[in-house]
């Protein structure tokens, strides 16, 4: 090991999705043919009127700093959003932007643990949660949930995981791996435990919010329980709903104190966030939200057949999920029919040499025994993929 590495650096994991995304683009690069479902980012281009409103800034010359935390504009439309969408009530010190829900969250982390604190995070989780975690130099408490109850921490997990040095939750609505969502009654139950422990802070990572078609309204825990707004810190983005990923604009909404704390950090290390990606992420904010339906109702026409596909396959056990364009499968089965396969890992491995399919083994994501798809392509990627995948079932 190199003399030149800190010590937070050497057992960092690199993000598994990214990783993986970038060996299928290398592959590819090297002539073959890879189905790549490895990555959750919207395959959809950015609509034509955020584009515009871009270009327009950089003819109106928008192409200086800007406040760290992001123009009042852009502060204006996160809060209007959040009034229509969520009825929540923010003002712009509750509110900073930065370069993705991704650093908002890194931001929140550095901000509010110290040596020692706890974080609580229901698994399967998120890939990055546990290590930006350990980055802020606090002990990521991972919590397994179980798939009877669609992955989701019910209110007795929670309560038995909360200790005296229980800092923050971590609640991810839809889910990324599973795609499952939180429904009012859960909240409300997860909300009475934490009424009873003030000095746990919630943050609810709506990231996936529009991508979203369970029978209930859309819930986060504030909007469930508003007394937990002085201890709750709401973290969502552009890039999913607005097929924005690479622009790189996320946001947080919460106690003035947090989010000011927030801003200083970031002060220090990118100020503020793209201008260009700010205006476009106020045009896409304020703007005809017929896209994001419209986007939506394509997610759902390609899980519908992608959850049959899966099912059909020997040895792989679903259940339906409502969102985020994922589909998280118990493939143990699957493995158990594969002679010299012997977990997930080996599993997708399996899959990306051989079927020359990517998806993400559930370990990197707390959760061995299953596998992620991320269903964000196209139907004919997806036919592809399932074809090539029951073909090397078959034949072993
Ligand atoms: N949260 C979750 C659960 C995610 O899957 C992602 C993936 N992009 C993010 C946050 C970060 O999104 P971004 O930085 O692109 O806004
Ligand atoms: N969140 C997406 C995923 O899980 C994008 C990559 C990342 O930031 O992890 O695939």
């Amino acid at each position: 090991m190199s003399k030149f590495v800190a010590k937070r650096i050497q057992n960092l994991k690199p993000s598994a999705t990214l990783t993986l995304s970038a060996r299928v683009k290398a592959l590819s690069a090297a002539g073959e043919k890879i189905v790549d479902l490895s990555l959750g980012e919207p395959d959809f281009n950015t609509p034509d009127y955020i584009c515009e409103a871009a270009i327009a800034a950089i003819k109106a010359g928008n192409n200086k700093y800007t406040p760290v935390g992001g123009t009042l504009e852009l502060k204006n439309a996160i809060i209007s959003k959040l009034k229509r969408e969520n009825n929540l009530s923010y003002t712009p010190t509750q509110i900073i932007a930065s370069a993705g829900a991704k650093q908002a969250l890194f931001n929140l982390f550095l901000a509010i643990l110290n040596p020692g604190d706890e974080v609580i995070i229901p698994a399967p989780f998120w890939v990055s949660y546990p290590e930006m975690i350990t980055i802020a130099e606090a002990t990521p408490i991972l919590v397994k949930t179980n798939p009877t109850n669609h992955f989701k921490i019910t209110a007795e997990e929670l309560e038995k995981a909360i200790t005296p040095k229980s800092k923050l939750l971590i609640l991810n609505s839809p889910s990324n791996p599973t795609g499952n969502i939180y429904n009012k009654k859960e909240l409300q139950a997860l909300a009475t435990v934490l009424l009873k422990y003030p000095n746990v802070l919630i943050v609810t990572d709506d990231i996936y919010e529009h991508i979203y078609w369970g029978s209930e309204p859309f819930c986060n825990i504030v909007m469930t329980c508003p007394e937990l707004s002085d201890r709750t810190i709401v973290i969502n983005g552009v890039s999913k709903a607005y097929a924005m990923t690479g622009w790189r604009l996320g946001y947080a909404a919460g106690p003035a104190e947090i989010i000011n704390n927030m801003t200083t950090l970031q002060s220090q290390s990118t100020s503020n966030p793209c201008s260009i990606t700010q205006a476009a992420a106020t045009a896409a904010l304020t703007g005809d939200q017929s896209f994001v339906t419209k986007m939506k109702q394509e997610f759902k026409r390609r899980y519908d057949y992608l959850f049959q596909a899966l099912s059909s396959l020997p040895g792989f056990e679903i259940k339906p999920c409502h969102g985020a364009f994922y589909i998280f499968p118990n493939i143990e089965q699957a493995i158990k029919q594969l002679p010299n396969i012997n977990n997930d890992v080996e599993f997708a491995e399996l899959l990306i040499k051989e079927a020359k399919v990517a998806i993400l083994p559930g370990s990197a994501f707390g959760y061995p025994g299953y596998v992620r798809f991320s269903y964000a392509t196209t139907i004919d990627n997806l036919q592809q993929a399932v074809k090539q995948i029951a073909q090397v079932l078959g034949k072993k």
